[in-house]
């Protein structure tokens, strides 16, 4: 049965709110009306409920899982990270709902104790408490302001939370021991978590990757490079505008990568890329027939093209990559490129892109003082400039790459020309 993607949304929200229904089946009310045993009652609700969400964040996070249902993987991120920044919160009420229900002193759940079997069981929930905090603090709130290792590694930690919360239940939840329900429900999360656990190591050791060869390097500009890949084994096969993650070994990141061309059914690939940081600058060092893992492929961009409609491709610098095989091969006279780049000299394949497109292609230059070509825009790409550069704004499709600021400004100003949001598929080059 085919499902459109937004329906493949709200079945995953309808799974993710019914998921967590059970549990409010099966708590118990408190047995006396006092303020007490209702916040007692409270913990325990969200103490499970915090759970199941800390749960479905952990599982939406099995990229190799969700990319068998969805062909993007942009919305399950994107509902993996609003779980976390609003689902953990739950979790955070737990300890001080106990802490007042207890009459403890409000350290009570910070300090970590172990005079007694029980204080080192609710010493476990600590545990999970304070790496959560560390996790949800860094994602939710300071996530700007960290580079993208230590946040990574960081996140990283939610391994480790999730059993210790998981582990302090059977001796400290007082539902727990005294309603068979609640221990079904718990042994079901736990369940669930052993299995996705399962998946995700196996994403983390390599399991869905295969390994490939570079057989050239070549320097395109002063800090973008072309990397051509052959399979060794078996081979991966995506279609225009779909990308792949490429790591270095078994233990290794991973990064995504639009794939430029594929042919052989996936033998041969090729990718562009910007050195920027740590990962590219690997990339940038390597030299043929060294090996990579790449796995994939992903994402669903450009997945409904309407061969009939003539279309406006935007690219952002190295956002070009997804066109690149497209615009050269294709020569529709109907699809035009605006390519926009910060200088003239540090445009990919600008040359090649040049003689195929000729006017089709519109050169925008956002750092440049002066126009040095006839047509060329200099400064930035708003509605009013791209009015002025094609007739009928409204018959074309958009096809938009580039970084998320750049793909949301431009999303504003084609509204801006009466272009219909049906009418423009975006990929953002960061999640
Ligand atoms: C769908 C998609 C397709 C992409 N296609 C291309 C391409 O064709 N050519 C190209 O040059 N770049 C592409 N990128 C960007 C590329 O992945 C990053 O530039 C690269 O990962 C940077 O790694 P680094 O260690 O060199 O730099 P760093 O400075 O370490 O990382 C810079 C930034 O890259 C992003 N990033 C790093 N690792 C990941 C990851 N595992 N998942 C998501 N984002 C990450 C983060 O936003 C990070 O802040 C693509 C990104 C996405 C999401």
């Amino acid at each position: 049965m085919h499902m459109s993607e937004k329906a493949k949304r709200i079945v995953l929200l309808v799974l993710i709110t019914m998921s967590i229904l059970p549990i409010l089946l099966v708590l118990r009310l408190p047995a006396e009306a006092s303020v007490k045993q209702w916040a007692l009652f409270a913990s325990a609700l969200t103490g499970y409920l915090g759970l199941g969400l800390l749960l479905w964040e952990f599982m939406l996070g099995a990229k190799a899982f969700f990319r068998l249902w969805f062909q993007d993987l942009a919305p399950v991120l994107s509902m993996h990270k609003w779980l976390g920044k609003y689902g953990m919160p739950l979790i955070f009420l737990h300890p001080l709902l106990i802490t007042y229900a207890y009459g403890e002193s409000w350290l009570y759940s910070l300090v970590p104790q172990v005079s007694t079997e029980f204080e080192r069981q609710v010493t476990l929930g600590r545990i999970a408490f304070f790496v959560l905090l560390l996790v949800w603090f860094t994602s939710a709130i300071v996530r700007d302001k960290i580079a993208f290792r230590p946040w990574k590694y960081l996140h990283y930690l939610v391994y480790i939370a999730l059993p210790f919360a998981f582990l302090h239940v059977p001796k400290t939840g007082s539902q727990f021991s005294e309603h068979s329900g609640v221990r079904a429900y718990f042994f079901v999360l736990v369940g669930v978590f052993g299995v996705f656990l399962t998946i995700r190591l196996r994403g983390l050791l390599g399991a869905d990757r295969v390994d490939y060869q570079v057989t050239r390097q070549q320097q395109l500009t002063k800090d973008v490079y072309m990397l051509h890949l052959r399979a060794i084994g078996s081979a991966i096969s995506p279609r225009p505008g779909q990308y792949v993650y490429v790591s270095t070994g078994l233990v290794s990141e991973d990064h995504p990568f639009s794939v430029v061309k594929s042919s052989q059914g996936g033998r041969e690939l090729i990718i562009v890329y910007r050195r920027y940081g740590r990962f590219t600058r690997y990339l940038s060092q390597l030299r043929s027939s060294s090996r990579l893992l790449v796995s994939g492929p992903y994402g669903a961009f450009m997945r409904n093209v309407a061969a009939s409609r003539p279309r406006i491709y935007i690219a952002g610098g190295i956002g070009v990559t997804p066109f690149i095989d497209t615009l050269l091969t294709e020569k529709q006279a109907l699809h035009q490129l605006f390519y926009i780049n910060k200088y003239r000299d540090n445009s990919p394949l600008i040359t090649e892109l040049r003689q195929v497109l000729g006017k089709r292609l519109v050169e925008a230059y956002s750092q440049e003082p002066v126009a040095a070509r006839e047509g060329e825009v200099i400064g930035r790409l708003n509605a009013e400039v791209i009015a002025s550069k094609i007739q009928h704004p409204t018959e074309y499709d958009y096809y938009l790459c580039g970084s998320k600021d750049m793909t949301q400004s431009l999303v504003h100003e084609l509204q801006r020309l009466g272009v219909p949001r049906q009418a423009i598929q975006t990929e953002a080059f960061a999640w």
